[in-house]
């Protein structure tokens, strides 16, 4: 017997192929990719201008599943936070990020994380699952279509590496870019890395003008590789190879996160390295405090000494920010998303 998928696992070219073999005509794949996002529907009853016997024939061949909004907290800075419960009892969050005229959803890719980024709770818990489109894309949807909020921005950097899921990844943003899907134009999509070679240059070839930004929180290798262990496979000259790349194929500007930890990244030599891979990728740096995250002892430098590195890398003639830590109090700034309902 056939297992059920859920029908927004599909490209649009799988439903088609699907749609075909169950002797529909070509045009329904359009229709149907209608009422999944740009309709808003929930169930396949919902879809009132097809004709019952395709109803039922999508009810028997495919589930249509929402997630389920677990908790849903808002920060002092207005910042939001939502655990979602998938259908498997496993739980992601993402974090809606309001600044003036943009709202900024920050995505999860993968239940846990693999990668054991130090200061980063989302790896603590180890990796448990790649998440599939559906579910990738089910963040977006339930925000828009059942809470009615006007999202602008989305930004793969929630729970979990992107690139590590590049499948469900590619194809969540080709739905979402496509006119007959969410119709999102590329130039408001970031994916965030933590330096994957492989995937950067998957996602060169998607040909989109998706927003890359890499995580990049260390110059130095010996300390790069503390902090973030996947350096220890790619390298920053690799990466920094491939960062390039992208950029000269997709014409996009990049970002470098760098996340300010007290005594570790944060001196003269480090901000006058960051400057000059900045400069050569010509990119824009935002410089974050870190948060604090239970169980581990990173720690913001002081204010001061944020402003000072952000002083130096403008004078030498940087695009860089020194971002507030935002959501720090619903635990839902940069490292701080586990995947927990809070124990209240
Ligand atoms: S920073 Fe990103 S890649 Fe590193 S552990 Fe956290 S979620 Fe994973």
């Amino acid at each position: 017997m056939k297992i059920k998928q859920d029908i927004r696992d599909l490209s649009f070219e799988e439903l088609a192929a699907e749609l075909k073999d169950l002797g529909e005509p070509a045009y329904r794949a359009g229709q149907v990719f209608d009422w999944l996002y740009k309709r808003g529907a929930a169930s396949f009853d919902a879809f009132t201008d097809l004709p019952k016997s395709l109803r039922f024939k999508l009810e028997e061949g495919f589930l249509l599943k929402s997630l389920v909004v677990a908790e849903r907290l808002v920060a002092s800075d207005k910042i939001e936070k939502f655990l979602f419960r998938l259908a498997d009892g496993n739980f992601i969050e993402s974090v809606l990020i309001p600044a003036g005229k943009r709202n900024t959803l920050c995505l999860s890719t993968q239940v846990g994380c693999k990668f054991g980024c130090a200061f980063c709770a989302s790896g603590m818990g180890g990796f448990k699952r790649n998440l599939r489109p559906s579910e990738i894309l089910g963040q977006v949807l339930i925000l828009q279509d059942k809470l009615s909020l006007n999202l602008t921005n989305f930004v793969f950097m929630g729970m979990g590496e992107p690139l590590d899921n590049c499948d469900s990844v590619v194809k969540a943003i080709k739905i979402m870019n496509d006119p007959r899907g969410m119709e999102i134009a590329a130039r408001r999509i970031t994916v965030s890395t933590v330096g994957i070679v492989l995937g950067i240059e998957r996602l060169k070839k998607l040909g989109l003008q998706v927003n890359l930004s890499l995580s990049l929180h260390a110059v130095r290798e010996e300390l790069r590789s503390k902090l973030l262990p996947v350096s220890r496979k790619y390298p920053l000259p690799e990466i920094l190879r491939a960062c390039e790349e992208y950029i000269k194929e997709t014409g996009r500007m990049m970002t470098l996160e760098y996340i300010l930890l007290g005594g570790l990244n944060d001196t003269a030599e480090d901000a006058a390295h960051l400057a000059s891979i900045a400069r050569r990728l010509r990119a824009k740096v935002n410089l974050i405090p870190c948060s604090p995250v239970p169980g581990l002892d990173f720690f913001s430098p002081p204010a001061e000494a944020n402003r000072l590195f952000l002083k130096t890398l403008k004078e030498k003639g940087v695009n860089a920010t020194l971002r507030q830590s935002k959501g720090a109090d619903i635990q839902a700034a940069c490292g701080q998303l586990a995947g927990k309902l809070r124990k209240t």
